[in-house]
């Protein structure tokens, strides 16, 4: 009986030994920082955090169509985080009176995410749907 626990402790866990060069550092958010992240729903990309919400008009989530008809359920934050702004901002068709938009796509996958405004606010609105809480995706 002692000799097989012996055994059995002695075994070497080389196997399970991760090559230093697929260890990723990266810098992680605490836990609760992380609750707060909202995701490329594309490729988990952090994009924002829910403690940036920006409120216009005293809202933060809106329902609008674009001149094609099609809708778009967006969320509006004061900074976006791993976003790329790309295109000449203009005002035609915006939105919010008085602001310009241009397109922010994701800085990682380059799915379009949404639009920052610019203007008396400065602020992003991020397409509900392609964006998912990182509190859902972690367990
Ligand atoms: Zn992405």
């Amino acid at each position: 009986m002692d000799s097989q626990v012996e055994a059995m402790a002695g075994a070497a866990p080389e196997a399970t030994k991760i090559p230093e060069s697929e260890i990723q550092v990266l810098p992680r958010p605490s836990v609760s920082d992380a609750a707060k992240d909202w995701l490329c729903a594309s490729c988990l990309n952090r994009v924002a955090s829910d403690q940036d919400r920006f409120h216009y008009d005293g809202k933060s989530e809106f329902t609008f169509r674009n001149p094609q008809g099609i809708q778009f359920d967006i969320l509006t934050f004061s900074r976006t985080l791993g976003c790329e702004s790309t295109g000449t901002p203009t005002q035609e068709h915006t939105w919010f009176p008085g602001h310009a938009w241009c397109f922010c796509v994701c800085d990682r996958c380059g799915t379009h995410l949404g639009w920052p405004y610019t203007g008396p606010s400065e602020f992003a609105a991020l397409i509900r749907e392609r964006i998912v809480r990182a509190l859902l995706v972690r367990n």
